[in-house]
């Protein structure tokens, strides 16, 4: 049975046959590493993996939830303490409490809700999970809020629920996408918009190194602390230098003496990679996969190069692609240190990727990757 259906035959069973279903999408990211925090922009999709969320507004003041993938119920009043909860249950929680604190009172509700997004995968469940209840909470309760309000609420939700302190791109691609295409995110202003993603004989396919190092936080960090050292220093002499955003790649070499050669490494990339999401862009525009996918190479490149957050198992599955006849692009995807690798690989050709992936994978780590084809979707809405 499809997810969707088994949320709806879940909700049924349990609270009867008066609801609504909403989705929200987990996204992927085409390219624009590691940029949204420095003020650049980023290449994001929904996706066609999805929470499915069925839901009935009811009287009193106690909400009922059930995960259908945790088979678990939870009930609460608004006062509860929230570190009594379930881990899944903070992200509805959260998403109601920061609609609270915008003056939007959600009355009680009753709710089934699963997926088809891998978790933890880095294709962002979590936002996925947070939008949809924004999303449906708005709908029911004629709260009037726009889609990108909706989408910082998630946010709010994790950064104050779930303690992740992320950026918006994941909400933002959750709520906003639009099937056939990615979105170009100003991570600066917020504006966005859409380009066709038309790949024709090509598909995506993501790779996952089932791995997360667990220095993946501390080194998020310490990057992030890179990339404002360097931008504090080369704005000595120009004060218009506020982020990375700021600065062409080819005028961070000239700061190599001032920075030191790790922020100079650091900085080149970032810089380079912010230019790269609008030349893709304009590669998408033109047709041009071939470039989009040599693009995509460049990016790991640089993420391992220079970022320094790949770790063996994404190398070794870049690397690997890059030697297979009609894959046009590889390339770690998320914030490093593990999840997937993106592929853009001719449809044909995707047996022989999974094949030979999956050996040489084996026999260097002793486990098998995961395997995920997906498409864009649309954003967060209501199914009718
Ligand atoms: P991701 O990269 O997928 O966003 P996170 O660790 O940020 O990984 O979020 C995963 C968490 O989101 C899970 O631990 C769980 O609490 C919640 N979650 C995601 N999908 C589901 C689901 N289908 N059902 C219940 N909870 C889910
Ligand atoms: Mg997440």
């Amino acid at each position: 049975m499809k997810k969707k259906d088994q949320v709806i035959a879940a909700f049924e069973h349990k609270y009867g046959k008066e609801y609504r279903v909403f989705f929200a999408p987990g996204r992927i990211n085409i390219i624009g590493e590691h940029t949204d925090y420095n003020n650049g922009f980023v290449l994001p999709a929904a996706i066609d993996k999805c929470i499915y969320l069925a839901i009935q507004p009811i009287a009193g003041n106690t909400t009922y939830i059930h995960s259908v993938d945790f088979d678990e119920e939870v009930s609460f009043t608004l006062d509860v303490d929230h570190k009594t909860l379930p881990h899944w249950a903070l992200y509805p929680f959260g998403v109601i409490k920061e609609l609270q604190k915008l003056g939007k009172n959600s009355g009680a509700f009753r709710a089934a809700f699963g997926g088809d997004i891998p978790e933890g995968a880095g294709l962002s469940s979590s936002a996925a999970l947070e939008s949809v209840f924004a999303t449906a909470l708005n709908s029911l309760f004629d709260f009037g809020l726009d889609k990108m309000t909706l989408a910082k609420t998630g946010q709010m939700a994790e950064h104050n629920y779930a303690g992740v302190m992320c950026g918006i791109m994941d909400q933002f691609a959750s709520i906003h996408g639009k099937k056939g295409h990615v979105m170009k995110l100003d991570c600066r202003s917020l504006e966005f918009e859409y380009f066709p993603l038309e790949l024709g004989e090509y598909e995506l396919l993501l790779i996952d190194t089932r791995v997360k190092h667990s220095l993946a936080s501390s080194e998020y960090n310490s990057r992030r602390k890179d990339c404002e050292e360097g931008v504090m220093i080369m704005r000595r002499d120009n004060s218009q230098r506020k982020s990375l955003r700021d600065i062409r790649s080819k005028d961070v070499i000239t700061f190599l003496g001032s920075i030191g050669e790790q922020v100079y490494m650091r900085c080149q990339f970032v810089t380079e990679e912010i230019e790269r999401v609008g030349y893709t862009c304009e590669s998408l525009l033109e047709g041009d996969l071939e470039q989009v996918g040599r693009y995509m190479f460049e990016t790991h490149e640089g993420l391992s190069k220079l970022y320094h957050v790949s770790c063996p198992e994404l190398d070794l599955l870049a690397d690997v692609a890059a030697e297979i006849p009609g894959v046009l692009g590889a390339r770690m995807m998320g914030g490093g240190f593990g999840g997937c690798t993106i592929n853009l690989v001719k449809s044909t050709e995707v047996p022989v990727l999974i094949e030979t992936t999956r050996k040489k994978y084996l026999d260097a780590f002793g486990k098998e990757p995961e395997y995920y084809k997906v498409n864009t979707g649309d954003g967060a809405g209501e199914i009718i």
